[in-house]
């Protein structure tokens, strides 16, 4: 747990260096699951200044930090105050086209309606983008993607700090693949903007994929629902006919479709998703987790890695 005397060091230096925070914030407001404790100090830098003065202070206070995108792949801690939450605000939260067709997309911009803004202003190819919940950001990290199209497919340049600077990377200058990058890997950067270069297509032809994708999207996930998406990620293994192994057969295979603990259930319409009822803490989440894993290891000797991060300390 932070020392009540680090957290107000750290705020008057916020103070004097005039970066936003805010302070006893409940996380859970702020994730897809709608699970996480209340973290004793939030900052939200909004623009490159800010982030190195927080840099700095978060450095000379030794304070370990984690960040916060939209928290829609993560399980967030019940009791989340052994670090502080960094959240990028202000100019992150907005895009703008540079020139026809070139892109810069702040962080901090909500997927859904960024990529679907873009797609209905003639660019195609990002169409799926727009039913991918969360930040930007985020979907850097791990290169988002569904439908066969991966968010760094599309993007020109990628801009980050790192080791106290800004750097600036093509997709080819860095390790990526299926839900991965580096990034996610080393845990020492954060993602500023990136950048695209997009085609002009026929608008209809956008607005028919962007239906059909939203329509796919509707009918093959439990609608409405607490969750962080899916779980687990599918593991690249294929059956014997040749066929890819998907993650929720494993689990339906098992028999743990529709298994409840405490306020979490591994939902009966997609079970690679663990829904929140209502209720739901993280332990109860990380318990079905633990419990598929160990199930699908033991029945079918195939080791599931989860998809969804853990945010802070679970069990
Ligand atoms: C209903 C549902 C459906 C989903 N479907 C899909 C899907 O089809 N395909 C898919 O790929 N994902 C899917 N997801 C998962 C999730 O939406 C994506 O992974 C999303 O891109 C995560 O972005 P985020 O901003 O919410 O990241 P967060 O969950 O906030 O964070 C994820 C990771 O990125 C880090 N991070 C966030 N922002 C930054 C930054 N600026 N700099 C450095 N690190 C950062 C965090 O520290 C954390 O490690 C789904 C989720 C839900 C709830």
């Amino acid at each position: 747990m932070l020392k009540e005397i680090q957290i107000q060091e750290a705020i008057q230096n916020l103070q004097a260096s005039q970066v936003p925070f805010r302070e006893n914030l409940s996380l859970a407001s702020l994730s897809s699951f709608k699970i996480g404790g209340t973290a004793p100090l939030v900052v939200e830098p909004g623009e490159d200044e800010q982030i190195y003065s927080c840099l700095a202070i978060l450095q000379k206070l030794d304070l370990p930090f984690k960040i916060l995108g939209g928290g829609s792949n993560l399980l967030i801690s019940d009791h989340p105050d052994d670090f502080v939450v960094l959240r990028l605000a202000g100019s992150y939260k907005s895009y703008e086209m540079l020139e026809p067709g070139i892109f810069r997309i702040g962080a901090a911009t909500n997927t859904t309606p960024t990529f679907r803004q873009i797609s209905q202003k003639g660019y195609k190819g990002v169409e799926f983008l727009s039913t991918i919940p969360g930040w930007t950001g985020g979907a850097v990290m791990q290169n988002a993607g569904c439908y066969g199209g991966e968010l760094l497919d599309f993007t020109s340049k990628i801009e980050f700090i790192r080791n106290g600077e800004i750097h600036s990377k093509k997709p080819s200058e860095i390790e990526y693949g299926y839900r991965f990058t580096e990034f996610l890997q080393k845990k020492d950067s954060i993602i500023l903007r990136v950048e695209m270069k997009l085609d002009e297509g026929n608008l209809e032809e956008i607005e028919e994929s962007l239906k059909d994708k939203r329509d796919k999207r509707n009918s093959s996930q439990p609608e409405n629902k607490k969750s962080a998406g899916s779980m687990f990620k599918n593991p690249r293994l294929n059956d014997e006919q040749g066929k890819p192994i998907k993650a929720w057969e494993l689990i339906d295979r098992v028999g743990l479709r529709g298994a409840i603990k405490g306020g979490a259930q591994i939902s009966p319409e997609h079970c690679n998703f663990i829904v929140n009822l209502g209720s739901a803490t993280a332990l109860d989440v990380h318990y079905l987790a633990s419990l598929v894993q160990e199930k699908v290891h033991k029945e079918t000797g195939i080791l599931l890695n989860r998809e969804v991060e853990y945010f802070g300390s679970i069990p």
